[in-house]
């Protein structure tokens, strides 16, 4: 078993350390939670547990659909073992229901259903505000070439068939969701982390949030929400 070594990183949701194998890292889940670029700070009681316990849960389904992660094995409670990935500086957002920055930008009411999903890039830079890009951006900036953003983008729209007929089956909507990529030589993985902080999901019928919308907009109930959509995806 790869041994926890330093601190690598420390970012608004993980803590990432070095293991005692060069090509391993271990991702620890925070119950810190921000929004608004880092402007809003707060906690969500266990949701380092309850994001950790998601994202494996969910990157062990996906494999099971030949998509590759960087996940290798869940070694506590809110710590992964991960393949150390060199991550491309980009965070691929896909969309079904129009939400969030979507409705803001093109004057779209929240909860209307997309006629086909939406694929967006977004610089990933906090102090830039994550602005909006597109693959010739990913190439001018060498973030990636044609070749790997193809892949990105069939990897990224198979992720999104497979988890919104996984969410359908729970009488969940998966409304959006970012994913952030990773190369290792050639090879593109899936990196981070899917949980109810990258993601938006909502009961079918009621449209509840169960995701960090309750925590961005102060809607009460956030700790149940996140414990609530844990049990429905992982004791269905
Ligand atoms: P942020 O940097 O946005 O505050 P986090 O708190 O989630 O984000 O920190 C986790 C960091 O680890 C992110 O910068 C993410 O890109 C990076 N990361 C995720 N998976 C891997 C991986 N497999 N290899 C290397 N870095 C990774
Ligand atoms: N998202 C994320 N990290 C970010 C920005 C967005 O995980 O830095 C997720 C967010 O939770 C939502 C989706 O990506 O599920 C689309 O987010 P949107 O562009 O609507 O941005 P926001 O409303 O978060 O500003």
């Amino acid at each position: 078993m790869a041994q926890k070594k330093e601190l690598l990183y420390e970012g608004k949701a993980k803590r990432v350390y070095l293991t005692s194998e060069e090509d391993k890292l271990i991702q620890e889940f925070k119950d810190a939670a921000t929004a608004f670029d880092g402007a809003k700070k707060g906690s969500i009681s266990k949701k380092g547990e309850i994001n950790n316990t998601i994202s494996a849960f969910l990157f062990e389904y996906l494999e099971n659909y030949h998509i590759p992660t960087h996940y290798f094995e869940t070694i506590s409670a809110n710590e992964m073992l991960i393949r150390k990935l060199d991550i491309i500086p980009i965070e691929v957002v896909l969309r079904n229901v129009a939400a969030g920055s979507l409705c803001a930008r093109y004057q779209i009411t929240e909860g209307t259903v997309m006629e086909y999903p939406i694929l967006e890039y977004y610089l990933k830079n906090d102090e830039l505000h994550d602005p909006m890009i597109n693959e010739y951006h990913a190439y001018a900036f060498g973030f990636a070439t044609p070749d790997e953003t193809r892949a990105i983008n069939r990897i990224a729209s198979k992720i999104n068939a497979i988890l919104k007929s996984f969410f359908d089956r729970r009488n969940l909507v998966l409304v959006d969701f970012k994913l952030e990529f990773g190369k290792r030589g050639t090879e593109i993985f899936l990196a981070d982390e899917i949980s109810p902080d990258t993601c938006r999901i909502w009961d079918k019928k009621t449209h509840k949030k169960l995701d960090k919308d309750r925590f961005r907009h102060d809607m009460g109930g956030v700790d149940k929400a996140y414990l609530e959509l844990r049990d429905r995806i992982v004791n269905a």
